[in-house]
């Protein structure tokens, strides 16, 4: 190993105002406290090595095209992709997205963050105002072989009974309760598959204008008038729920008093936040109990599960064009100043970041279907700098100086497709991180010279 210790800056190429790379480096071994920020890190990195499997997974399966394509092309004015670095966090930009809540992990993830930070907001002033907010989950009977279209338009049409009845709206008998006590709903289709089929659930935040003791004779209301509701509408269609199970309904309370909707919420956070992720965030998870979720079908189906194949391309039809979360427009307006950003806006939504290389669209292409993406990303988080070699003169230049280049990421063999890691001169005993194997650049200065020890 005969790096030197002292980096050559004049040679190197990195900018001004780059952080040393020992101040960059990841070095977790030893420290309770390190350990704890690597199995955070750990997490993230094999949740977006995941995302980018899926991704390309989806790429030769989805029977969606836009779904298929995502993060496939640049934008339009946009030469390619851009490896940009913000928050210690590395990312691609300029590329187009789907933008489906309901079938691409990337997308839905970004889109269930927005969705999550209003409710969390509309939940808490909710609560600072002194009203109530309620959590219903109303369920309804399901069979194996039951079509998911069918069984998802008569949800559609039972909720629209309840939600367009007068019956909800009168005053509650002996109580001071009327019908400005009913603000209006938050609404969230969830879909499950198991022995028996799909199972097709709604979660809905009841949003009510008074304290916590109204709130529960108005919930026992709003239950005695809606259950016949969901039950009769969906009856007609074969789907009536059983009275005990259709529909359950639990107040939210203030404060870090969750239990009552424990069954929904994580233990961590507040209540308002983790009810409001409960909500908009279902990436990650992907079973309860012996049901699966989309993503638990979407990572049986790229495990190579045929059954789960074929209920991933069921999903996918049957979910495409519905709405994952919907608001009454009225009471949004009262709670949020912000704008109500549509899937689309939310999917496209970047934080800063700074532009560290372009890959123009058939690099990326390359990159892309090679698998190297997470190791771009990678590198740039552990504090190398990157770039892509256009014409091989720069890299020779490099190599000459005899420091900086640490090695190669990815080599399709095409010098505009090879992307190398840059750092100043360091140890090539690179960061040991806990559990994980270290980035280690495999085809490290496969160009010779007289530092190419590895
Ligand atoms: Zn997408």
């Amino acid at each position: 190993m005969a790096r030197s210790a002292t980096p050559s800056r004049k040679t190197s190429g990195v900018p001004d105002g780059t952080r040393e790379p020992a101040e960059r480096a990841p070095r977790y071994v030893g420290s309770k406290r390190g350990k704890e920020v690597a199995a955070v890190a750990l997490g993230r990195r094999e949740r977006r090595e995941g995302t980018w499997a899926s991704a390309e997974w989806l790429r030769g399966h989805s029977g969606l095209p836009s779904v298929a394509c995502c993060q496939l092309t640049p934008i339009a004015g946009e030469a390619g992709a851009v490896l940009a670095l913000g928050g210690g966090q590395a990312r691609f930009q300029g590329l187009k997205r789907c933008s489906s809540p309901w079938s691409c992990p990337s997308c839905a993830t970004r889109i269930g963050a927005g969705r999550a930070t209003d409710l969390t907001l509309a939940l808490q002033t909710w609560h600072a105002r002194g009203h109530s907010v309620a959590m219903a989950t109303l369920t309804m009977r399901h069979a194996r072989g039951d079509d998911l279209t069918d069984l998802w338009d008569a949800k559609a049409a039972a909720w629209a009974s309840v939600r367009q009845s007068s019956a909800l709206r009168r005053p509650v008998a002996g109580s001071d309760l009327d019908v400005a006590s009913l603000a209006g709903y938050v609404v969230k289709t969830e879909v499950t598959d198991g022995d028996n089929g799909w199972h097709l659930h709604l979660h809905v935040l009841v949003f009510m204008r008074c304290g916590p003791a109204e709130a529960s004779v108005g919930l026992d209301a709003w239950c005695a008038a809606a259950r016949p509701l969901w039950g009769r509408t969906l009856g007609r269609r074969g789907y009536a729920p059983g009275d005990e199970h259709g529909l359950r309904v639990a107040l939210i309370r203030r404060g870090h008093e969750a239990g009552d909707v424990a069954a929904y919420v994580s233990k961590d956070g507040a209540p308002a936040e983790a009810v409001a992720r409960e909500m908009a965030l279902d990436v990650g998870k992907s079973a309860r109990g012996r049901h699966r979720n989309q993503w638990g079908l979407l990572g049986g189906a790229i495990a190579g599960d045929g059954v789960a194949a074929a209920r991933w391309a069921e999903w996918e039809s049957s979910s495409k064009g519905r709405r994952a979360i919907v608001w009454t427009k009225a009471l949004r307006r009262e709670l949020l100043t912000v704008p109500d950003l549509t899937d689309e806006e939310l999917a496209a939504v970047d934080e800063p970041a700074v532009g560290l290389v372009g890959l123009h669209g058939e690099s990326w292409r390359v990159v892309r279907r090679s698998g190297g993406v997470c190791r771009l990303l990678d590198a740039a988080e552990d504090g190398y700098r990157v770039e892509r070699d256009a014409g091989g003169s720069h890299w020779q230049a490099l190599q000459a100086a005899q420091d900086d280049v640490v090695g190669l990421l990815c080599d399709f063999g095409v010098p505009e497709h090879r992307f190398r890691a840059l750092r100043l001169p360091v140890p090539l005993d690179l960061p040991a991180v806990v559990g994980r194997e270290p980035f280690v650049p495999t085809q490290l200065a496969l160009h010779g010279g007289p530092d190419s020890t590895v």
